[in-house]
């Protein structure tokens, strides 16, 4: 199992390709706020980006928060979303030590699902699918601008 990691957020031009990709083809609607993957200034216009996006904890603690099981774990890391079973709490984004899980207007929520489409989407190679590590810890992934989150 792979996950999706930002890797190589150096070379972000913040184009938001990713976002898009995600929005456009895994979640089927072309809005902002219905991507996996966010793209925001790391504090200027000079400074960079940084991307924001599941880290593929393990266990989850969004998993844990769900009441209703509409969020499980993934094998390999990730989350499963069955929308059939949310109830809109917003439980799973309160839970998320990254703010990886977005919430639209409705209460709706998205994440990455790791499922790599947005990769080929980028136009400066930042992201990649990489081996699922075993756990990870519940680190942001700001600062990716310099660093390797592998
Ligand atoms: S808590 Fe956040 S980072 Fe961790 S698995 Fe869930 S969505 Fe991903
Ligand atoms: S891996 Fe898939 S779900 Fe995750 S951000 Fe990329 S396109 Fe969206």
């Amino acid at each position: 199992m792979k996950v999706l990691r930002a890797s190589r957020m150096d070379r972000c031009i913040g184009c938001h390709s990713c976002s898009l990709a995600c929005a456009r083809m895994v979640h089927k609607q072309l809005s902002w706020n219905k991507a996996g993957i966010r793209i925001k200034s790391s504090g200027g216009i000079t400074t960079g980006f940084e991307a924001t996006l599941c880290l593929a904890c393990d266990p989850a603690p969004c998993v844990l928060a769900c009441p209703t099981g509409a969020f499980s774990q993934r094998r390999g890391g990730g989350v499963v979303v069955k929308r059939e079973l949310c109830i809109q709490c917003g439980k799973c984004a309160e839970a998320c030590p990254v703010d990886a899980v977005y919430l639209d207007a409705g209460g709706n929520p998205f994440v990455c699902i790791h499922c790599g489409r947005c990769v080929p989407f980028c136009p400066h190679t930042c992201l990649e699918m990489q081996d699922a590590p075993h756990a990870h810890t519940s680190q942001k992934m700001v600062g990716e601008v310099t660093e390797d989150a592998g």
